[in-house]
């Protein structure tokens, strides 16, 4: 197969995690004779020191025309300042918007030897495998606001349309098909209309298109407290902005190791972006000690989402337990062990890609 990536290194660890996810992905073009061609573009920090753009607009063309995106992290303390015209994170809402990537896929693994990393107890956290679809590009956060004259109420309006519900649905009851085939959907349908609306739409597209899945609606706030007591039994869940935007917090600390983390923004026909959940950490940069896991799985994200590849994203995870494995940890999952630096962990999962 012909595929291309744009790579988006940005600041901090971006460029040294994209860096070992790169060469992973090179591994595994050579191991299962694909041409893959990669193109690496300024964004972020980086891009605004150099164009006074966090999104310069070659950046974006480039974006568009390509099969995949990996993207390290943005931002740092040199731009925080508050009276920036610009920030980093803007480039990123604006390639976001502008690829009408809708849906942000997170998967929450337990890793079996990264066990003892987790908040949780051992008979709890063992087997955890959920994947989470937050919907990114609607509900409350792109609802009408507004603040009244004398500054005492505030309003954010909540609001989903059918073709926003029905397309995240679609696209999660298909992933569970690839699962456990099981199906969650959260909602505050108790309470708010806008959630009434969210579990009829859901409730007839699982009916009417996916009666093979096993389907099931819960309540927001008891998930938050099922994520906890009992994670093993979630598969796919779907959700809106907000919820989502909270309960896959929540759901990281499950594993309790940020540099594990991968997560992927798809729409419906653009390429998607695939990208660690962590930031760019400036308090390690350049030091060789980033963990590259969550860049190096996210780019198997982008083999089995955009490119179609499930067997090479497969070869990827494996060759990341094989690793973990033998013992080999970044100093962040190392727990005050031996540790190995970024560059090293990352060519060792190539080399396991290419075995
Ligand atoms: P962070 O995720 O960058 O770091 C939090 C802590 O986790 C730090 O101690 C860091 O050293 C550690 N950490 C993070 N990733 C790691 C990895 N791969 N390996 C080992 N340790 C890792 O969060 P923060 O400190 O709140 O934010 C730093 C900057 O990143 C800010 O400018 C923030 O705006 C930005 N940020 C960007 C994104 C993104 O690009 N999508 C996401 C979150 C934060």
């Amino acid at each position: 197969m012909n595929a291309s990536f744009v790579l988006l290194p940005g600041d901090g660890i971006g460029p040294e995690v994209t860096e070992a996810a790169y060469r992973v992905l090179v591994a595994v073009g050579r191991r299962f004779g694909h041409e893959f061609h990669f193109d690496s573009r300024p964004m972020g920090g980086v891009a605004i020191d150099e164009y006074g753009d966090p999104l310069p607009q070659s950046t974006l063309d480039a974006c568009r025309e390509a099969d995949a995106i990996i993207l390290g992290a943005v931002g740092g303390p040199q731009w925080d300042d508050p009276n920036a015209k610009t920030r980093p994170e803007a480039g990123l809402l604006t390639l976001r918007k502008e690829l009408g990537l809708f849906a942000n896929l997170r998967p929450i693994t337990a890793h079996a030897q990264l066990i003892e990393a987790s908040p949780l107890r051992r008979d709890l956290i063992e087997g955890v495998d959920i994947l989470f679809f937050r919907e990114l590009t609607g509900g409350i956060y792109f609802g009408d606001s507004s603040l009244s004259d004398d500054g005492r109420v505030a309003t954010s309006v909540m609001r989903y349309s059918v073709g926003e519900i029905e397309r995240i649905v679609r696209m999660a009851a298909q992933a569970a098909r690839n699962r456990r085939n099981k199906l969650t959907s959260v909602d505050k349908a108790n309470v708010l209309e806008v959630s009434r609306l969210w579990r009829r739409v859901a409730s007839r597209v699982m009916t009417e298109e996916f009666p093979d899945v096993d389907y099931e609606v819960v309540l927001v706030d008891a998930m938050a407290m099922h994520l906890i007591s009992r994670p093993r039994d979630f598969d796919v869940v779907v959700t809106g902005n907000l919820f989502g935007d909270i309960l896959t917090d929540e759901g990281s600390m499950l594993p309790g190791s940020l540099g594990m983390l991968p997560s992927a923004s798809l729409g419906e026909t653009q390429p998607g972006l695939y990208e660690p959940i962590h930031g760019s950490a400036p308090d390690i940069a350049g030091e060789d000690l980033a963990n590259p896991l969550a860049t190096i799985l996210a780019a198997a994200m982008a083999l089995r989402h955009s490119l179609g590849l499930e067997t090479e994203a497969a070869a990827v995870e494996a060759a990341v337990d094989v690793v973990l494995d033998s013992g080999m940890r970044t100093k962040d999952i190392a727990g005050g062990g031996k540790f190995f630096g970024t560059e090293a962990m990352g060519d060792a999962v190539a080399t396991a890609v290419s075995t």
